[in-house]
Protein backbone atom coordinates (compact mmCIF):
# COMPACT_ATOMS: atom_id res chain seq x y z
CA UNK A 1 0.00 0.00 0.00
CA UNK A 2 1.36 3.16 -0.88
CA UNK A 3 0.61 6.46 0.52
CA UNK A 4 -0.86 5.17 3.55
CA UNK A 5 -1.09 5.39 7.48
CA UNK A 6 -1.55 1.89 8.54
CA UNK A 7 -1.21 0.97 12.46
CA UNK A 8 -1.20 -2.84 13.05
CA UNK A 9 -2.48 -3.54 16.77
CA UNK A 10 -3.01 -6.46 18.70
CA UNK A 11 -6.69 -7.15 16.73
CA UNK A 12 -6.86 -4.57 14.27
CA UNK A 13 -5.37 -2.78 11.17
CA UNK A 14 -6.31 0.99 11.69
CA UNK A 15 -6.10 3.18 8.60
CA UNK A 16 -5.49 6.66 9.78
CA UNK A 17 -7.56 9.17 7.85
CA UNK A 18 -5.14 10.81 5.04
CA UNK A 19 -8.66 13.51 4.61
CA UNK A 20 -9.25 15.17 8.02
CA UNK A 21 -11.94 16.40 6.45
CA UNK A 22 -14.00 12.88 5.63
CA UNK A 23 -15.64 12.33 8.75
CA UNK A 24 -16.39 9.16 8.36
CA UNK A 25 -14.96 5.53 9.60
CA UNK A 26 -15.03 2.33 7.56
CA UNK A 27 -15.04 -0.25 9.38
CA UNK A 28 -14.38 -4.22 8.61
CA UNK A 29 -15.04 -6.19 12.10
CA UNK A 30 -15.56 -9.47 10.04
CA UNK A 31 -12.63 -9.71 7.79
CA UNK A 32 -10.41 -12.28 9.45
CA UNK A 33 -10.85 -16.11 8.56
CA UNK A 34 -12.02 -18.43 9.67
CA UNK A 35 -15.74 -17.68 8.72
CA UNK A 36 -14.79 -13.89 7.57
CA UNK A 37 -16.73 -11.84 4.90
CA UNK A 38 -15.32 -12.34 1.51
CA UNK A 39 -13.90 -8.10 0.31
CA UNK A 40 -15.39 -6.44 3.31
CA UNK A 41 -11.64 -6.01 4.50
CA UNK A 42 -10.46 -4.87 1.01
CA UNK A 43 -13.51 -2.56 0.37
CA UNK A 44 -12.40 -0.91 3.47
CA UNK A 45 -8.74 -0.77 2.50
CA UNK A 46 -9.41 0.77 -0.96
CA UNK A 47 -11.54 3.24 0.26
CA UNK A 48 -8.36 4.49 2.44
CA UNK A 49 -6.16 4.16 -0.66
CA UNK A 50 -8.37 5.89 -3.11
CA UNK A 51 -9.73 8.77 -0.93
CA UNK A 52 -7.89 8.87 2.35
CA UNK A 53 -10.71 7.65 4.25
CA UNK A 54 -10.23 6.13 7.92
CA UNK A 55 -10.52 2.63 8.28
CA UNK A 56 -10.64 -0.10 10.98
CA UNK A 57 -9.88 -3.87 9.96
CA UNK A 58 -10.46 -6.81 12.28
CA UNK A 59 -7.52 -9.38 12.38
CA UNK A 60 -8.95 -11.67 14.75
CA UNK A 61 -11.96 -13.81 13.51
CA UNK A 62 -15.24 -14.04 14.47
CA UNK A 63 -15.03 -17.50 15.35
CA UNK A 64 -13.17 -16.58 18.81
CA UNK A 65 -13.30 -12.81 19.07
CA UNK A 66 -16.59 -11.16 17.14
CA UNK A 67 -16.25 -7.27 17.17
CA UNK A 68 -20.10 -6.68 16.35
CA UNK A 69 -20.50 -8.45 19.68
CA UNK A 70 -20.37 -6.98 23.28
CA UNK A 71 -17.40 -8.00 25.66
CA UNK A 72 -19.35 -10.54 27.21
CA UNK A 73 -19.97 -12.15 24.07
CA UNK A 74 -18.84 -15.64 23.21
CA UNK A 75 -17.41 -16.51 20.63
CA UNK A 76 -18.37 -20.25 18.95
CA UNK A 77 -14.07 -21.34 19.45
CA UNK A 78 -14.57 -21.53 23.60
CA UNK A 79 -10.47 -22.86 23.21
CA UNK A 80 -9.44 -19.24 22.89
CA UNK A 81 -7.84 -17.41 25.92
CA UNK A 82 -10.06 -15.96 28.61
CA UNK A 83 -11.48 -12.35 28.16
CA UNK A 84 -9.86 -12.70 24.61
CA UNK A 85 -13.46 -11.23 23.64
CA UNK A 86 -13.40 -8.58 26.16
CA UNK A 87 -9.52 -7.55 25.16
CA UNK A 88 -10.73 -6.87 21.61
CA UNK A 89 -13.71 -4.74 21.88
CA UNK A 90 -11.77 -2.43 24.58
CA UNK A 91 -9.36 -2.14 21.62
CA UNK A 92 -11.77 -1.65 19.17
CA UNK A 93 -13.33 1.03 21.40
CA UNK A 94 -9.58 2.35 21.97
CA UNK A 95 -8.48 2.52 17.82
CA UNK A 96 -11.88 4.01 17.13
CA UNK A 97 -11.26 6.72 20.02
CA UNK A 98 -7.95 7.17 18.47
CA UNK A 99 -9.23 7.54 14.86
CA UNK A 100 -12.18 9.85 15.96
CA UNK A 101 -9.58 12.34 17.62
CA UNK A 102 -7.28 12.49 14.97
CA UNK A 103 -10.43 13.36 12.55
CA UNK A 104 -10.60 15.91 15.47
CA UNK A 105 -14.54 15.45 16.03
CA UNK A 106 -13.72 13.53 19.84
CA UNK A 107 -14.19 16.31 22.64
CA UNK A 108 -12.57 16.74 26.09
CA UNK A 109 -15.54 14.51 27.37
CA UNK A 110 -14.60 11.60 25.00
CA UNK A 111 -17.98 12.71 22.79
CA UNK A 112 -17.81 12.90 19.23
CA UNK A 113 -18.59 17.19 19.00
CA UNK A 114 -19.39 17.17 14.61
CA UNK A 115 -21.33 14.66 13.33
CA UNK A 116 -19.20 11.36 11.93
CA UNK A 117 -20.44 8.35 10.64
CA UNK A 118 -18.98 4.74 11.66
CA UNK A 119 -19.71 2.72 9.05
CA UNK A 120 -19.77 -1.15 9.13
CA UNK A 121 -19.06 -2.80 5.82
CA UNK A 122 -20.88 -6.46 6.18
CA UNK A 123 -21.33 -9.48 3.98
CA UNK A 124 -24.66 -11.08 3.50
CA UNK A 125 -25.38 -14.16 1.56
CA UNK A 126 -27.21 -13.80 -1.76
CA UNK A 127 -29.94 -15.66 -0.84
CA UNK A 128 -31.72 -12.61 0.92
CA UNK A 129 -32.90 -11.30 -2.16
CA UNK A 130 -30.67 -7.82 -1.63
CA UNK A 131 -27.77 -6.38 -3.06
CA UNK A 132 -27.38 -4.64 0.09
CA UNK A 133 -28.54 -3.70 3.02
CA UNK A 134 -28.91 -0.41 5.43
CA UNK A 135 -29.65 -1.22 9.25
CA UNK A 136 -29.53 1.45 11.67
CA UNK A 137 -32.05 -0.22 14.12
CA UNK A 138 -34.84 1.41 12.83
CA UNK A 139 -33.34 4.70 13.14
CA UNK A 140 -31.97 4.78 16.46
CA UNK A 141 -28.26 4.26 15.52
CA UNK A 142 -28.70 7.28 12.76
CA UNK A 143 -31.78 9.45 11.99
CA UNK A 144 -33.45 7.48 8.72
CA UNK A 145 -33.19 11.26 6.77
CA UNK A 146 -29.55 10.54 6.26
CA UNK A 147 -29.54 6.86 6.13
CA UNK A 148 -32.66 7.16 3.24
CA UNK A 149 -29.81 9.87 1.27
CA UNK A 150 -27.16 7.59 1.54
CA UNK A 151 -29.59 4.74 0.25
CA UNK A 152 -30.26 6.56 -2.62
CA UNK A 153 -27.04 8.07 -3.55
CA UNK A 154 -25.84 4.34 -3.74
CA UNK A 155 -29.09 3.28 -5.68
CA UNK A 156 -27.85 6.23 -8.10
CA UNK A 157 -24.14 5.60 -8.14
CA UNK A 158 -24.81 1.52 -8.29
CA UNK A 159 -27.04 1.54 -11.28
CA UNK A 160 -24.18 4.23 -12.82
CA UNK A 161 -21.53 1.20 -12.19
CA UNK A 162 -23.95 -1.11 -14.50
CA UNK A 163 -25.45 -3.12 -11.57
CA UNK A 164 -29.27 -4.19 -12.34
CA UNK A 165 -31.26 -2.83 -8.58
CA UNK A 166 -34.11 -4.76 -9.81
CA UNK A 167 -31.39 -8.02 -9.24
CA UNK A 168 -29.71 -6.24 -6.61
CA UNK A 169 -31.86 -4.04 -4.89
CA UNK A 170 -31.07 -2.32 -1.93
CA UNK A 171 -33.36 -2.56 1.60
CA UNK A 172 -33.12 -0.65 5.26
CA UNK A 173 -34.04 -2.43 8.22
CA UNK A 174 -34.37 -6.30 6.84
CA UNK A 175 -35.33 -8.43 9.20
CA UNK A 176 -31.91 -10.08 11.23
CA UNK A 177 -30.23 -7.19 9.36
CA UNK A 178 -31.29 -4.27 11.47
CA UNK A 179 -28.20 -3.44 12.78
CA UNK A 180 -26.52 -5.09 15.86
CA UNK A 181 -27.65 -4.24 19.57
CA UNK A 182 -23.97 -4.23 20.33
CA UNK A 183 -23.82 -0.82 18.05
CA UNK A 184 -26.08 1.30 20.29
CA UNK A 185 -23.46 0.50 23.03
CA UNK A 186 -20.98 1.94 20.93
CA UNK A 187 -23.02 5.45 20.21
CA UNK A 188 -23.78 5.58 23.93
CA UNK A 189 -19.88 5.50 24.60
CA UNK A 190 -19.30 8.55 21.72
CA UNK A 191 -22.44 9.91 22.14
CA UNK A 192 -25.63 11.46 19.56
CA UNK A 193 -23.09 12.73 17.19
CA UNK A 194 -21.38 9.28 15.87
CA UNK A 195 -24.30 8.05 13.39
CA UNK A 196 -23.72 4.30 12.93
CA UNK A 197 -24.92 2.21 9.99
CA UNK A 198 -24.33 -1.53 9.84
CA UNK A 199 -24.09 -2.12 5.56
CA UNK A 200 -24.57 -5.71 4.61
CA UNK A 201 -23.26 -6.61 0.86
CA UNK A 202 -24.26 -9.38 -0.85
CA UNK A 203 -21.65 -11.76 -1.60
CA UNK A 204 -22.09 -10.78 -5.92
CA UNK A 205 -21.85 -7.36 -5.11
CA UNK A 206 -18.74 -7.92 -3.04
CA UNK A 207 -16.82 -10.58 -5.66
CA UNK A 208 -18.06 -9.27 -9.26
CA UNK A 209 -18.65 -5.80 -8.46
CA UNK A 210 -15.97 -5.09 -6.21
CA UNK A 211 -15.02 -1.95 -7.76
CA UNK A 212 -18.47 -0.37 -8.03
CA UNK A 213 -19.18 -1.15 -5.05
CA UNK A 214 -16.15 0.52 -3.58
CA UNK A 215 -16.45 3.78 -6.26
CA UNK A 216 -19.97 4.19 -4.80
CA UNK A 217 -18.85 4.15 -1.18
CA UNK A 218 -16.06 6.75 -2.18
CA UNK A 219 -18.34 9.07 -3.45
CA UNK A 220 -21.20 8.43 -0.51
CA UNK A 221 -17.52 9.70 1.65
CA UNK A 222 -17.13 12.82 -0.47
CA UNK A 223 -20.78 13.98 0.12
CA UNK A 224 -21.43 13.30 3.42
ZN1 LIG B 1 -20.62 -9.17 9.47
Amino acid sequence: MVGGRLKETRFHDVYLPLRKDLKVVFWAPHAAAPKREFYTGTIVRELHRRVGTAGIVAQVSRAVADLNRPADHTGVDCSCPENYQREAVEEFFNQLKGVLKELGVLGEDGKVMEKTLLFGIHGVKDEKGYGMILGTRHGTLCPVELRDRIKRKLEVLLEAGGIDLNQNPIGCEVPGYQGHPFLEEVKERFGEKLNVIQLEISKTLRTKYTDQVITALSMVSLAL
